[in-house]
Parts: C-alpha cells; sequence; structure tokens
C-alpha cells in the first residue's frame, strides 16, 4: 500500500456559526493548493474519537460559501476532557498522516485543541467561530456580523407592531455569558434600554426611561434583554416590570435564528481569510496558534492569548446608548 500524503484535518466545535462553511472551504482549497491531502473531521471532537472523517476535494466544498450552519456538523464532546479519549483522537490523526489540525470553534473548543496539543503534541491552528464574540486576543469572531444582521432585522420589526399598537417589547437576544449582542443590536435599533442579566440592572430605572419616553410622545418602546446563564430570564423582568412598575410589555425572544442563515460579507470574508491562514500556519511550523485581527490586522496569536473569555462589558457603549434613548 503507497504511503499517505501528508494531510491537515478540519473540525467544527461547540455552537455553530454562519461563516463556518466559507472557512472550512477556505482551509480545504489552500490545502489543496498546497498539494495537501484534507479531511473533514464530522461533529467536533466526536468525529475524531469515532474516526469518523472523509477526505475531501475541491467539488465538497462548492456551493457552500453562502450557506449557515456547518457541513461538517458540530458538537460538544464531553469525553473530550478525559486525556484517554484525546490520545485516541491523536491516534487516529496520525493514522491519517496529519501535519495539523484546524479547530473552527469557540474557547471551550479552544481550550480542546490546546490540551491536545501539549499532551499529544499535534499541531493545532484555531479559528475564532461564535456568534457571542467573546474570545480574547481577537477583535472579531466568525458569525457575530451575521448574527447581528438577523437580530437588528427581526427587531425593527418589532418595531413596527410596537409603534403602531403603543407597546413596549422585550426582546431576548442571544449570547449567554456575553452582552455584546445585546449592546450591539441595542444600539443600532435606537433600543430605550438594556438588561443585562448577570450585572443586575437596575429595573426602577428602566421603567423611568420607558415613562420619560411615554411623557415625551414615543409610541414604542424596545427593550433588549441579553439571555442569561439561566432560561426564561425574559419572563422575570416582564413580570417584575408589571408587578412593581405597572408597566405592561410583550416578551419576544429571539432564540436560535440568531445562529443561522446566510452569513454576511463579513463573515464570509473572515472565513476566507482565517481559513487560509491557518492552513499556512501549519504549513510553516506553528504548534498552536489563533488566527485573530487586531487593530484592524490579521495575523496568528499564540493559541495561549485565546484561551479566556473577553470581558465584553464596555460601560462607554451602556453611556452611549443612554445618551441616544434619553
Ligand atoms: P465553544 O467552543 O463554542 O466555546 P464549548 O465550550 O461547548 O463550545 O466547547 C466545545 C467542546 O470543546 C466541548 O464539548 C469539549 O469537547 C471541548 N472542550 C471544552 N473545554 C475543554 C477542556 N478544558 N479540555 C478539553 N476539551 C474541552
Amino acid at each position: 500500500m503507497s504511503a499517505r500524503k501528508k494531510a491537515i484535518a478540519v473540525l467544527c466545535s461547540g455552537g455553530d456559526s454562519s461563516g463556518m462553511n466559507s472557512t472550512i472551504r477556505s482551509v480545504v482549497r489552500t490545502a489543496i493548493a498546497e498539494d495537501l491531502d484534507v479531511y473533514g473531521i464530522y461533529k467536533g471532537y466526536t468525529g475524531l474519537i469515532n474516526k469518523d472523517a472523509q477526505l475531501m476535494d475541491l467539488s465538497s466544498v462548492g456551493n457552500i460559501i453562502q450557506r449557515g450552519g456547518t457541513i461538517l456538523h458540530s458538537s460538544r464532546c464531553p469525553e473530550f476532557h478525559q486525556a484517554e479519549y484525546r490520545a485516541k483522537a491523536a491516534e487516529f490523526l496520525r493514522e491519517l498522516n496529519v501535519i495539523g489540525l484546524v479547530v473552527i470553534g469557540g474557547n471551550g473548543s479552544f481550550n480542546g485543541a490546546y490540551q491536545l496539543q501539549k499532551e499529544q503534541g499535534i499541531p493545532v491552528a484555531c479559528i475564532p467561530g461564535t456568534i457571542d464574540n467573546d474570545i480574547s486576543g481577537t477583535d472579531v469572531s466568525i458569525g457575530f456580523d451575521t448574527a447581528l444582521h438577523t437580530a437588528v432585522e427581526a427587531i425593527d420589526k418589532i418595531r413596527d407592531t410596537a409603534t403602531s399598537h403603543d407597546r413596549t417589547f422585550l426582546v431576548e437576544v442571544m449570547g449567554r455569558s456575553s452582552g455584546m449582542i445585546a449592546i450591539t443590536v441595542a444600539i443600532c435599533t435606537g433600543a430605550e434600554a438594556v438588561i443585562f442579566p448577570d450585572r443586575q440592572t437596575d429595573l426602577t430605572e428602566v421603567a423611568n426611561v420607558i415613562e420619560r419616553g411615554k411623557q415625551r410622545g414615543k409610541k414604542s418602546s424596545i427593550i433588549i434583554v441579553a439571555e442569561g446563564e439561566k432560561e426564561g430570564l425574559g419572563y422575570v423582568y416582564q413580570k417584575d416590570l408589571l408587578d412593581s412598575h405597572k408597566i405592561e410589555t410583550k416578551l419576544c425572544i429571539l432564540g436560535h435564528i440568531q445562529r443561522g442563515g446566510n452569513p454576511s460579507p463579513v463573515d464570509r470574508f473572515l472565513g476566507a481569510k482565517m481559513g487560509n491562514m491557518a492552513v499556512r500556519g501549519i504549513i510553516e511550523g506553528q504548534k498552536s496558534c489563533v488566527t485573530v485581527k487586531r487593530n484592524g490586522q490579521f495575523m496568528l496569536a499564540p493559541l495561549e492569548d485565546c484561551l479566556e473569555k473577553r470581558n465584553t462589558f464596555d460601560p462607554s457603549l451602556v453611556e452611549l446608548l443612554n445618551t441616544l434613548a434619553q
């Protein structure tokens, strides 16, 4: 049997985000251009453990750049927290003659890649793919821009109804431990206030903003609620506003529509650029790196820079919202 060609492997892990397909396409086509084989691993780290891989060719990533989700599927893989399963994954990668693994995902996925590299010596190149934009060491992540577009479009529609019926809406947006989507869409939709569950927002202040608006003739109010770690917080605020402040609201939870959908040009471009950089990084001998964008510049950063969640709470953005919503 002839020896296997050197190869790159690529997987998506954790929550999906729009632009992952553009990234996979870029990884596959860059690797092929560099005369490497490229294996797509299905369902994240689960696929490494279960040996679920497919040799990709140019056509296997045709006509996917405009599609949301990921053609490789994604998963959460509890086993990967254990060293014995990471050893199994490394064994499979060595069988495939892989010179480096590209991991598209968020902080959790990066931590898995870090462990794999440290323990097993498999070179890893990570690409930030999460709608939350909360990875330390990079200003941007793939999927955030598309999520913003989706949320803003939805809230513009809610505003039409809110105005037609003189109503106040609470709109819950995604981002469990990150309020980045919430504050950005609040500013972009002209929302009156934003509630961050983990920051114990003062509901009296929110009620005052709504009342002030009414007094100066506003026909509607939109309050953005950042999804918390616990489900259903929107209902708690809705009840509190009614019981304690006599303010009746309608609640709309945007939920998973914010994850999928056709990626925006920004996210397609990030995928194309970062997929290419990741493969080049591996070829150049990087052992554990992340493709990042900092101050407008794309670069490869050490994986250690990106293992934590970024503190996305920016008081100056809240101040901006308050100024514009007065
Ligand atoms: P995200 O990558 O979007 O942050 P998760 O936090 O759910 O998503 O992580 C995705 C997967 O990465 C986990 O299901 C697990 O397989 C792996 N992972 C997360 N943290 C670690 C860790 N500390 N060690 C090993 N693997 C990890």
